[in-house]
């Protein structure tokens, strides 16, 4: 093994697998359809990566949906309710849920953007090889074979599987799916053996789970699995890999002292894994696959530094082969198919076939010393000496006056009643609404017929909320084609790509911004749609941004400075908006930061310095306000226990998060934090067209005023309302006004 790459994106150059799959669905293509496009994807695959001159080729990281469920079906790790289904019906169920069955849970990858089936594991799980030799891995890796490729299967490694797994509903208090690795990885042995029956020379075990803080019982069980898997007589030559940071000490002398025969490391997520190899004593009689290509960003690999990187490890371990840092699904498919970049950005981008031809080029490099391919071109338009100039001038983000003051200032300016109740900012996107934007883009119409449609939206989303009774309005959003797209495009230092789509879950793919320059605002982003809004109503119309950790979290970001420094040239941008917003008679302004959990660092020792830097930029962004302006912040996707401080920390005068499907807990826990700014706990869940009782969400107001006065708490949905249709919103958010008024009469 001289180069390979740890997995490769599935969905098709032309998101074939996105329209099989849906098509499937929707009941216009049958299973044989959809059996047969995976089978022509992963040949594709396969055979250009051959053709690009890879010599060990991974197989088995396709998948219909996601390889974590893709495993879960391989040892049969499926809970009762679907077993009354077979083949595709009981998979997608699994994934998607049918009527009266609900799906499993859905969660983030590590801190991807990528969206993984938890496996639900309790003490009746049984884990067996399901299909026998017609298994998944067993058959792509044949598959492969019969095309004359030989490839090397991939699976995630049987200690992370059980990590990633939730405890089933009716397992007892204290069972942790990992209690149940030596079964799992007796399945293991078993896929392993038969992968050696068919020829397979080598199996790639996924553990990214060794890159997160482990306990020492932990490390102890992952000794003992891959004891196990060592010691197999007939089995493939085995490559363990991680990524996404730096691998922990223990783990690593684990892996060390195993007789696994490679090891994968992230060398640019985990620049500290040079030095924890170096303490171990390095992994002597083994390849280490040096994961220097980026899988996770759209850069170019600066091939003098990854060289170098590899000629250090050579003093560590006895070969290196040169790889990707991860997968490389994290990335679009091929930058060829990007006809409009502007040249300086392209020069510098790589996606994942470019990625690929620069992991075979350091292969070459580095076997016959030929010097690495051209250098990057710096970024051109990098550098905006204004935005630097008044970065460096602005001071630490601390609003006017303090929370009390705002509090006592805003109530006599907006007149609020307690309980008011708001929104979180989209209102329904009709089809009509759709097709405005995309006559727009098509040039179908001009400027300003799209303007005057979208006038007319907010015009009626406007009348809507005045009719239902709600006390701080909202424009809708209908110009939003995506929260973080739009702003991406207005900015300078953003490029659009036009085929960068990545896999976000299932058949939803999504095409990140790439944040490549200095970011700076040539001109006010929402102020028109927002003043407009509010010269309809007398009521406050609330203004609506994304704030700096989620441009980032939701883009390809430039790795060549700090995202903290990225994080305030954004917050700069934003401010501006706001003090525009401000200026223009907007008296609330709310600044999204539903990402703000995401970006937290898997290790705990990391987490300070991110924290620090996000709460920074958030409050960069919101601080300019005058003390009667009221700044709202938002946030959802997520637990919030880790990051509760954090909230506090942001200042906002007001957060609103989801909580309808915890029962409020947030307010009280939020309270205990030391938070004592405004609360709006999200009282119904707008995930699903259900449209709760009034009963229903006064209850939950009544539990949240357990923890908060009634002066600061809010009522609003727990989400935006943009996926949803327009007779439950509105039922919904009637019984919602309903709710507020009645907890009101009481306070
Ligand atoms: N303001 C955004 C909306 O309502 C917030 C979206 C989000 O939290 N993801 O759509
Ligand atoms: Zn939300």
């Amino acid at each position: 093994m001289n180069t390979t790459i740890l997995g490769y994106p599935r969905i098709g150059a032309r998101r074939e697998l996105k329209f099989a799959t849906e098509d499937y669905w929707a009941g216009r293509g049958d299973a044989d359809a959809l059996t047969k496009t995976g089978a022509e994807l992963r040949a594709a695959v396969w055979t250009g990566l051959r053709e690009a001159g890879l010599d060990a080729i991974p197989s088995n990281t396709f998948s219909f949906y996601d390889h974590m469920l893709d495993m879960s079906v391989l040892v049969d790790a499926v809970p009762e309710r679907y077993r009354h289904l077979t083949g595709f019906d009981r998979y997608f169920a699994m994934a998607r849920g049918v009527q009266d069955v609900p799906p499993l849970e859905m969660t983030k990858w590590f801190d991807t953007n990528y969206h993984y089936i938890v496996p639900e594991i309790g003490p009746g799980t049984r884990f067996r090889l399901a299909d026998g030799s017609a298994a998944k891995p067993l058959a792509e890796y044949r598959e492969a074979k019969a095309l004359g490729i030989e490839t090397r299967p991939v699976l995630v490694g049987p200690f992370t599987y059980l990590l990633l797994a939730k405890p089933a509903e009716d397992a007892p208090n204290g069972f942790r799916p990992l209690d149940l690795l030596d079964g799992l990885v007796d399945v293991y042995a078993e896929v392993l053996e038969r992968l050696a029956g068919s020829g397979a020379e080598w199996v790639q075990l996924d553990e990214p789970a060794l890159v997160a803080d482990r306990t020492d019982e932990e490390i102890d069980a992952l000794a003992r699995a891959y004891a196990r898997l060592g010691r197999l007589t007939s089995r493939p030559r085995l490559m363990v890999a991680t990524y996404f940071g730096t691998i922990g000490a223990d783990a690593l002398r684990v892996l060390a002292a195993s007789r696994v025969e490679a090891v994968g490391l992230d060398f640019v997520a985990g620049p500290g894994n040079l030095d924890v190899l170096a303490s171990v004593g390095g992994l002597p009689r083994k390849t280490l696959v040096a994961g220097v290509v980026d899988g996770r960003n759209v850069w170019r690999t600066d091939q003098r530094r990854a060289k170098a990187t590899c000629a250090a490890l050579l003093g560590l371990v006895d070969r290196v082969a040169v790889g990707t840092s991860c997968s490389l699904m994290h990335v679009p498919i091929d930058l060829d198919a990007e006809t409009p970049l502007d040249p300086d950005v392209r020069g510098r981008l790589a996606f994942a076939r470019q990625k690929v031809g620069e992991v075979v080029a350091l292969g070459r490099a580095l076997r016959e010393d030929v010097p690495p391919s051209a250098d990057i071109p710096a970024p051109s338009a990098g550098v905006d000496p204004d935005v630097r100039a008044r970065l460096d001038a602005l001071g630490d983000g601390t609003r006017r006056g303090d929370r009390a003051t705002r509090f006592a200032v805003q109530r006599d300016a907006l007149g609020l009643p307690p309980l008011a109740t708001t929104t979180i900012g989209s209102f329904p996107q009709t089809r009509e609404i759709r097709r405005a934007r995309a006559d727009r883009r098509a040039g179908r119409i001009t400027d300003e017929a799209y303007t005057r449609l979208m006038k007319d939206e907010i015009a009626r989303v406007v009348a809507l909320q005045e009719d239902l009774g709600l006390d701080v309005l909202v424009h809708g959003e209908p110009e939003r084609n995506d929260m973080v797209q739009y702003f991406a495009e207005q900015l300078d230092g953003y490029a659009a790509t036009e085929h960068g789509w990545v896999q976000s879950y299932g058949s939803r793919y999504v095409r990140p911004p790439i944040l490549h320059s200095d970011v700076a605002r040539p001109r006010p982003m929402t102020v028109e749609w927002a003043t407009y809004a509010q010269s309809l109503t007398s009521k406050p119309v609330k203004g609506m941004l994304t704030g700096p950790v989620t441009m980032l979290a939701w883009s390809f970001v430039r790795d060549d400075q700090p995202l903290a420094d990225t994080a305030r040239q954004v917050a700069l941008a934003l401010r501006d908006e706001i003090a525009d917003l401000e200026a223009a008679g907007i008296r609330v302004i709310q600044v999204d930061e539903p990402a703000l959990r995401e970006l937290l660092p898997l290790r705990d020792a990391d987490r300070p310095a991110y924290l620090r830097w996000a709460v920074g930029a958030f409050r960069l962004a919101t601080s300019g306000v005058a003390d009667s302006t009221q700044i709202h912040t938002h946030m959802c996707y997520s637990e919030f226990g880790e990051i509760i401080d954090a909230i506090g920390a942001l200042d906002a005068d007001v957060t609103s998060v989801e909580a309808a499907r915890s029962h409020m807990e947030l307010v009280a826990d939020l309270r205990a934090a030391g938070y004592e700014n405004g609360i709006g706990p999200g009282v119904y869940d707008i995930h699903s067209p259900r449209v709760p009782a009034a009963e229903e969400m006064e209850e939950n107001l009544r539990r949240a005023l357990r923890a908060v006065e009634p002066a600061r708490l809010w009522a609003n949905p727990d989400c935006g309302l943009k996926t949803r249709a327009y007779p439950e919103t509105e039922a919904s958010l009637r019984n919602l006004v309903t709710a507020a008024r009645r907890v009101r009469a009481d306070v």
